[in-house]
């Protein structure tokens, strides 16, 4: 169990209340979730910080603290956003559920996870959340829905805690024995495409169209490998080289 909470990693994205980054850090470790990265968090360190962590403040002291999310999840192959507005489900949207799901399956395929959370004021941007493949969304009450930051993580690592107690876990479900691509390769790859695209005069940069978020998207549904990657890497620099 630990070896696969071990490759599941919490991000907090520009948090505003050290209070909840120590609450959350104790979400996590009562659920047994060690990984937690900061992107640009206001205040920290901070006691109020490490005060509500309650004795969970190995998990703050090992947190790294990054400057973008893109940093934050380079590693990961599986990147998952939360989101409290249904209205962001544009994007594909799973519950907590079937997020814990996907979580251990990408860890059992190989990979590794980032569950993304956003700002107390504003969540994720669009920007950010179109680095995911898909978005987590709590279903509450509709007429209160407002869920404090530390309670989402709360219930997200309490999903994966269930899940991984219980014996029917995820069976493996990609046998091809390649390695997934993570999110560092998958955005080196879009940005050559980006170029290419521009390149060939697909693309104009000074009126940018929908394309590059479509494509990303469409990507992103793929979870391709890395030697798949490679592979659409290798082509894209052949069409740069005779164009
Ligand atoms: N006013 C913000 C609310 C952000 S709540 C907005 O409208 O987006 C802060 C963070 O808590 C969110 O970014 C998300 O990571 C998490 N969160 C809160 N409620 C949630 C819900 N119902 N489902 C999933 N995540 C939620």
């Amino acid at each position: 169990m630990k070896e696969i909470a071990d490759k599941i990693k919490i991000v907090l994205v520009e948090t505003s209340h050290p209070g909840n980054i120590g609450a959350a850090a104790r979400a996590m470790k009562t659920m047994g979730l060690e990984n937690l990265t900061l992107v640009q968090p206001k205040d920290y360190p901070c006691v109020e910080a490490t005060a509500r962590a309650a004795g969970a403040d190995d998990v703050l002291a090992n947190a790294a603290v990054v400057e973008t999310l893109e940093e934050a999840i380079e590693d990961a192959t599986y990147v998952l956003g939360t989101s409290a507005r249904l209205r962001t489900l544009r994007w594909p949207g799973i519950d907590p559920r079937k997020a814990a799901q996907e979580s251990v399956e990408a860890v059992t395929n190989g990979g590794s996870v980032a569950l993304v959370f956003g700002r107390e004021s504003s969540g994720l941007s669009n920007e950010e959340l179109s680095l995911c493949h898909k978005l987590i969304h709590i279903p509450v009450n509709p007429d209160y829905s407002s869920l404090n930051l530390a309670a989402a993580v709360q219930v997200i690592c309490y999903e994966l805690r269930i899940l991984l107690e219980s014996d029917n876990q995820p069976v493996v479900v990609d046998d091809s024995g390649e390695p997934p691509a993570s999110a560092g390769d998958m955005e080196s790859f879009i940005q050559q495409l980006e170029q290419t695209l521009t390149h060939i005069d697909y693309l104009d940069p000074d009126n940018p169209r929908k394309s590059m978020p479509r494509l990303r998207r469409l990507f992103h549904r793929a979870r391709m490998s890395r030697n798949e990657v490679s592979l659409l890497r290798g082509i894209l620099k052949q069409i740069g080289k005779i164009t």
